[in-house]
C-alpha cells in the first residue's frame, strides 16, 4: 500500500462539564485526506482544498503532527529512506470550535501509521496528533485528537501521565451542531477565563462530570441530560457567541437533553435521543438564526463510534 485516503472527522470537546476532558466524535461533518508514501524524505502537504491554510510543513498542524511521529518512530523503531505527502479536502472550517485543526492532525498521524504497517495503536497516536493541537492554539490538548482517533466519547483523565479513556455511547445519542459564521478566536475565548474556581463550583462540575460518565455507561438518557451543565466555563464565554442563551434554550425546548459550547465556541451543540429529535432541533436552531440574520451552517449527526476512518 503507498497511498491512502481518509474520512478526518469533526469533533465536539469539552461537552458542557468537562472542559478540556471530554470529547465526543461526529459521523457526517469531517474532512477527507491523502497520505502518499513517496521516495523522497520528509513531510510535504501538496495541495489543500477548500481551505486558505499554509501549505509549509511546520505551520500547518498536519505537518507538525507527522513530524512529530516520524521522529518518535525513527528513534524508537528504525531510521526510513521515504517520505510522505498529504493532499486535505477541508470541509470543517478553521476556528469553527468543532475541531478542524484535529481532524487534520489525527488524520496524519494516522495515515502514516497505517501506511508504515501499524506500528502504533490508535491511542498511541494521541500523544503525536497533540502537537499538531500545540500549533494550532498553544496548548497540546488531547480532548479533540482523542475521540478524532478513537471514536465515541473520551476522556482525558490525566495529562502526565497522559491517560485517556475510550467511552462507548448509547446507539440512540445524536449531536445536534450549529456553526453561527462568526469569527471567535480560541485565544479570545481563553482569555475571559478566571484561573480559580470556587470549591461550590468545582463540586458542581466534577459531580456532573462524574455523572455524565455514569449515564453513557448505564445508557441513562435522563442523567446524560441532567449532567450536561457548565458551571465553571459556559456563564463566562457564552456571552461571545451570538444568540446563545436563545439556541440553548430553543434546543431544550425541542427535546434536547443538553446543549453548550462546542470547544472554544462559536458552534453550539445539542445532545439528544433519537434522529428525529435531533432534526428537529436543528430546524428549530436554525430559525433563530434566520430570524437574527446571522449566517450559519448546521450539522445532525450520530456519534461515530470509529474515529478516523479509510475510505
Ligand atoms: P478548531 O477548533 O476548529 O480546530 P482552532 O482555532 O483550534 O479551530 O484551529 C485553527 C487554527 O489552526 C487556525 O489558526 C488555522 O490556521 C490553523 N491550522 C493549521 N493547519 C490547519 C489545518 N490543516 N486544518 C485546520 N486548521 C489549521
Amino acid at each position: 500500500m503507498t497511498q491512502i485516503k481518509l474520512f478526518c472527522p469533526a469533533t465536539i470537546a469539552n461537552l458542557s462539564c468537562g472542559f478540556d476532558v471530554l470529547g465526543l466524535c461526529l459521523d457526517n461533518a469531517g474532512d477527507e485526506m491523502i497520505v502518499r508514501k513517496v521516495d523522497q524524505k520528509g513531510v510535504r502537504i501538496t495541495k489543500i482544498v477548500g481551505a486558505d491554510l499554509p501549505l509549509e510543513t511546520e505551520k500547518n498542524v498536519s505537518g507538525v503532527a507527522a513530524l512529530a511521529m516520524l521522529e518518535a518512530y525513527e528513534s524508537h523503531f528504525k531510521v526510513i529512506d521515504f517520505g510522505f505527502e498529504i493532499e486535505i479536502y477541508k470541509h470543517i472550517k478553521a476556528g469553527s470550535g468543532i475541531g478542524s485543526s484535529a481532524a487534520s492532525s489525527a488524520g496524519a498521524v494516522f495515515g502514516i501509521n497505517e501506511l508504515l504497517g501499524q506500528p502504533y495503536s490508535r491511542k498511541d497516536l494521541v500523544q503525536f496528533a497533540m502537537q499538531g493541537e500545540k500549533l494550532a492554539s498553544g496548548n497540546a490538548h488531547a480532548d479533540n485528537v482523542a475521540p478524532a482517533l478513537l471514536g465515541g466519547f473520551t476522556l482525558v483523565r490525566s495529562y502526565a501521565p497522559l491517560d485517556i479513556i475510550r467511552i462507548d455511547s448509547p446507539e440512540e445519542l445524536f449531536a445536534t451542531v450549529v456553526h453561527p459564521q462568526i469569527e471567535l478566536k480560541t485565544s479570545d475565548a481563553r482569555s475571559v477565563l478566571k484561573q480559580n474556581v470556587s470549591l461550590k463550583s468545582a463540586i458542581m462540575q466534577w459531580g456532573n462530570v462524574g455523572g455524565l460518565i455514569a449515564g453513557l455507561y448505564t445508557k441513562d438518557y435522563d442523567l446524560i441530560g441532567r449532567s450536561l451543565h457548565d458551571e465553571i466555563v459556559e456563564p463566562l464565554r457564552s456571552v461571545l457567541i451570538p444568540g446563545f442563551d436563545q439556541i440553548k434554550q430553543t434546543a431544550l425546548e425541542n427535546g434536547a437533553l443538553g446543549s453548550g459550547i462546542s470547544g472554544s465556541g462559536p458552534s453550539i451543540f445539542a445532545l439528544s435521543r433519537g434522529k428525529n429529535t435531533a432534526d428537529q432541533i436543528a430546524k428549530a436552531m436554525s430559525e433563530v438564526y434566520e430570524n437574527m440574520n446571522l449566517p450559519y451552517e448546521i450539522h445532525v449527526s450520530k456519534i461515530n463510534p470509529d474515529g478516523v476512518r479509510i475510505l
